[in-house]
């Protein structure tokens, strides 16, 4: 069936632009977009079906970069700590983790996060299977990763040969909705052979690493510390760089460091939420992006911030940004419009798949319903309107790879209220059993 989206089309990409009032259609049986037209040519196609209004907004589907969704059996541990205060006790409840917490918790932040406009995610964590599980069942798209920790006593154990494994059988399962990644937790916590054996894999099997980095003063200090170097300095010395990595964060860099990102081609997930409630610097994101390096925005796990969202990622971003450099609007609306779309999609290696509304490309499709009265200035400032007036309530419907998963702000594919009270009922199980850890 031929399905066509009337509304204000933001396509993000170079070729369709903004449709003031167009069509943007595609066919739900192969999951791709056939076309973008105006709505006054929509003669020239043959809708099966028209769905949306002139009041919508129809755009690509949200990209969260960086995130590990089955924390959200977590939410509120650790709450005033931080840096690697936060994450012992982390660790020390990981510990307890079973598959069966890992894949509840994945679906009820998979749902959560499609309910906000975010129809792809990369992810890292243990037990990741159960997060393919839960993407091949909910029909999100995913590009996941298995977590190597070496150096916390509580932690699952994975190897590093247990993370390419995984990422050799899992890729392009799902009609290709999934991609992996391997999965390494940090500098500070794996150690340099296991990082030399992911270069080593990466390479040899072209899988891309994905990781933390750079995070924190205790992670500066800890590898100047060990190393006698920056994090920047010891990732190129160990060929990480060179694999063009997906590195979360890059809080700490030095103009050397930005020099170093920046001649390598690196990718950067920032998350200025995560990072600023540690109490951490702001990330000079404007100056790597000054130098070319691909930047996206990510949600990073829901243990603090628990609402998975990218609306608010966006204006943090910017707020955040105009704060650090002491000038308004220093990233502008359109910029972080992108870092959650195309280059999110660039970032993950997906852009043959998603990312920009544009024939040959896949139907992952938000149609955005907000008040009108918060849509005044939107055909003179698009990029501002959505980014600085819309939020998550404002997703109406939603689409991955051609199929319809919410319809009018109702998820159609599963009892939320069954999950709901799995979720409720194993989360106090397991903290029943995590009192060890305080003590
Ligand atoms: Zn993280």
């Amino acid at each position: 069936m031929l399905v066509c989206l009337r509304g204000f089309i933001i396509s993000m990409s170079e070729t369709y632009g903004l449709v003031n009032d167009g069509l943007v259609v595609f066919d739900d049986t192969t999951g791709l977009i056939e076309d973008v037209v105006e709505w006054d040519e929509r003669d020239s196609v043959k809708c099966d079906l028209i769905e949306g209004n002139e009041y919508a907004l129809v755009m690509p589907g949200l990209i969260n970069t960086h995130t590990h969704v089955p924390m959200l059996i977590l939410q509120g541990l650790g709450a005033g700590l931080t840096g690697f205060d936060w994450l012992r006790k982390i660790w020390c409840v990981e510990g307890l983790l079973r598959p069966e917490h890992v894949y509840i918790s994945a679906k009820a932040s998979i749902l959560l996060m499609l309910e906000n406009g975010i129809t792809t995610f990369a992810d890292h964590y243990f037990y990741e299977e159960e997060v393919v599980r839960a993407v091949e069942e909910l029909g999100v798209r995913g590009v996941l990763a298995k977590t190597v920790i070496e150096y916390s006593e509580h932690a699952p154990k994975h190897s590093i040969e247990d993370s390419i494994n995984f990422a050799m059988r899992f890729r392009g399962i799902a009609n290709d909705r999934v991609r992996t990644m391997l999965g390494v937790h940090a500098m500070y916590s794996c150690g340099t052979e296991t990082l030399l054996k992911a270069v080593e894999y990466s390479q040899k099997y072209g899988v891309r690493i994905h990781m933390h980095f750079s995070e924190s003063l205790h992670e500066l200090e800890y590898v100047r510390d060990k190393y006698g170097r920056t994090p920047t300095s010891l990732a190129e010395e160990l060929g990480i760089l060179k694999t063009k990595p997906l590195l979360a964060h890059a809080t700490y860099l030095s103009n050397e460091d930005i020099e170093t990102l920046s001649k390598h081609k690196v990718y950067v997930a920032y998350s200025p939420f995560t990072i600023m409630s540690w109490g951490q610097d702001i990330a000079r994101v404007s100056d790597l992006v000054e130098k070319g390096v691909t930047v996206s925005l990510a949600t990073d796990g829901p243990v603090t911030d628990g609402d998975l969202s990218l609306f608010k990622q966006m204006k943090l971003a910017i707020a955040a940004q105009s704060s650090r450099y002491k000038t308004p609007i220093k990233l502008q609306p359109r910029e972080v419009l992108e870092m959650v779309t195309k280059k999110a999609a660039e970032s993950l290696g997906i852009d043959d798949l998603v990312g920009i509304l544009e024939p040959g490309k896949k139907a992952d499709i938000i149609v955005l319903k907000p008040p009108k009265t918060r849509l005044v200035g939107l055909r003179d400032n698009p990029f501002t309107t959505v980014v600085f007036n819309l939020g998550d309530e404002s997703v109406n419907d939603v689409y991955v790879d051609g199929k319809k998963i919410i319809s009018n702000k109702t998820l159609l594919r599963i009892n939320i209220e069954k999950l709901h009270k799995q979720l409720v009922d194993t989360r106090t199980k397991l903290f029943e059993e995590a009192i060890v850890c305080d003590r």
